[in-house]
């Protein structure tokens, strides 16, 4: 097809998808599909779940600003590709909620009603690979057209779909690290990017050879490692509990993160960027049940030793907290005498959601 031909026929698409009601629950929901799903013109079609609620729903680009998104895009690097070059959409195109207002999975009517859109975009990209992520995607297909394929025996096999062919994967989102490590996952875009006779990224990439680690990240390796695997809850707590020790003894925190009081207690504002940049590399995510837990994994970019002192600091911590459950370390941070005054004037009625932790405490460092 000619790209002229392409370009009008993906603009009347996207024009099409843009009046569609045919979800009631998604009613008035952004329609996430224009020209920043990225290339009509890809070699590949990456198909998702559903545009997220903090992610595609509110920045209008599938899998971006959320941590599906931050995984997502890091995957792909294994594969030698980037955003721009791929075109990336969702097995429905609007962001379901459930009656509290969280992301839901679409149901199979949401599916079907979508996947016209998804079989014309097909038919406008052409692509030589499509890539369902995970099971929702599968199903989506199946609906334009019935496949036999099953994502657990078939994970990265191409396999023939009428003119086209499918390399199932499985989603990038944390939730289906339950189903497959970060590693497999790594390992299946570097097929994908061996399929589409690309050169392995890693080379290329700057972000992976010359990562610098900050120091509340290197605290955070040491806690890890000392543990071996550790819920995200607790080492938010231990992390608050050793920035206590350390504002006790010098009235500043040793990590330099700013901490903040939370429902969940006192939460250290960057943790989640400090993680996410390691996840993959240093660190491997896994939800043990429902709690997501952290584990070393093989991937160490760069050294992340810690002066002898705040080694030992850390190793005392552990000795003393490691054998505490979730709900026990959160009592002993709640004993600390920071949160003990948050929670008196949370008690007298006072909104303490968000009051910085240690106002009061810690002695700004002089510039
Ligand atoms: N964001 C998307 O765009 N799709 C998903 O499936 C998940 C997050």
């Amino acid at each position: 097809m000619l790209y002229t031909d392409k370009k009008r026929k993906f603009e009347i698409l996207v024009e099409n998808a843009s009046r569609c009601n045919l979800c009631t629950r998604m009613y008035g929901r952004t329609r996430v599909l224009s020209k920043k799903n990225g290339n009509i013109d890809s070699e590949v079609v990456f198909i998702g779940e559903a545009p997220g609620r903090l992610g595609a729903d509110r920045t209008g680009i599938p899998f971006y600003g959320d941590q599906a998104g931050h995984n997502f895009e890091r995957l792909i690097h294994f594969a030698g590709l980037t955003r721009q070059e791929v075109f990336i959409t969702n097995a429905v195109l609007c962001n379901p909620r459930d009656e509290k207002g969280n992301n839901a999975a679409p149901n199979r009517e949401e599916v079907r009603n979508c996947s016209l859109h998804l079989s014309i975009l097909i038919d406008i990209v052409e692509p030589e690979l499509i890539v369902p992520l995970g099971q929702c995607a599968l199903r989506a297909l199946h609906t334009i057209e019935a496949h036999q394929i099953e994502l657990q025996r078939d994970v990265r096999k191409p396999v023939k779909w009428g003119k086209y062919t499918v390399l199932p994967m499985y989603h990038p989102g944390p939730r289906a690290a339950i189903y497959r490590s970060t590693a497999d996952q790594k390992g299946d875009f570097s097929l994908l990017g061996e399929i589409l006779g690309r050169r392995r990224i890693e080379q290329k990439l700057p972000l992976i050879t010359s990562f610098e680690p900050s120091l509340a990240q290197r605290v955070i390796f040491r806690i890890v490692s000392g543990l071996g695997t550790v819920s995200k809850f607790k080492l938010t707590k231990l992390l608050y509990l050793l920035d206590w020790q350390e504002v006790k003894e010098t009235s500043n925190v040793l990590t330099g993160f700013y901490y903040i009081n939370q429902k969940e207690g006192p939460l250290a504002t960057g943790i989640s960027d400090a993680l996410q940049e390691m996840d993959g590399y240093e660190l491997s995510f896994q939800f043990k049940g429902n709690t997501p837990t952290y584990f070393i994994s093989n991937d160490i970019r760069s050294n992340m030793e810690l002066p002898p002192d705040m080694s030992n600091k850390i190793d005392t911590l552990i000795i003393q907290y490691e054998n505490l459950t979730d709900a026990q370390i959160k009592t002993r941070a709640d004993l600390t005498d920071p949160m003990k005054s948050i929670l008196r004037r949370q008690k007298l009625g006072e909104n303490m959601s968000n009051h910085p932790v240690f106002d009061g405490w810690i002695t700004p460092k002089s510039k």
